[in-house]
């Protein structure tokens, strides 16, 4: 289902991430949110180390204009 989330401010354009963190090495990461996302879904392969991480965390986050 598709369907708009008003914001608190139109001139706002608000930027959702997912954290994903590696539970060996605590290596963590923001990448962009993808629709499907949800906290304790595993993420991608760490980086530093390989293992799987998972998905601790997702916010969203105001981006500032021009600047
Ligand atoms: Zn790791």
């Amino acid at each position: 289902m598709m369907s708009s989330v008003p914001g608190p401010d139109k001139k706002t354009k608000l930027m959702v991430y997912t954290i994903e963190e590696c539970p060996v090495c605590g290596q963590k990461t923001k990448p962009a949110f993808a629709v499907g996302d949800y906290v304790t879904k595993d993420g991608a392969k760490c980086t530093k180390c390989g293992n799987q991480t998972k998905i601790t965390l997702i916010y969203a986050e105001g981006s500032k204009p021009s600047g």
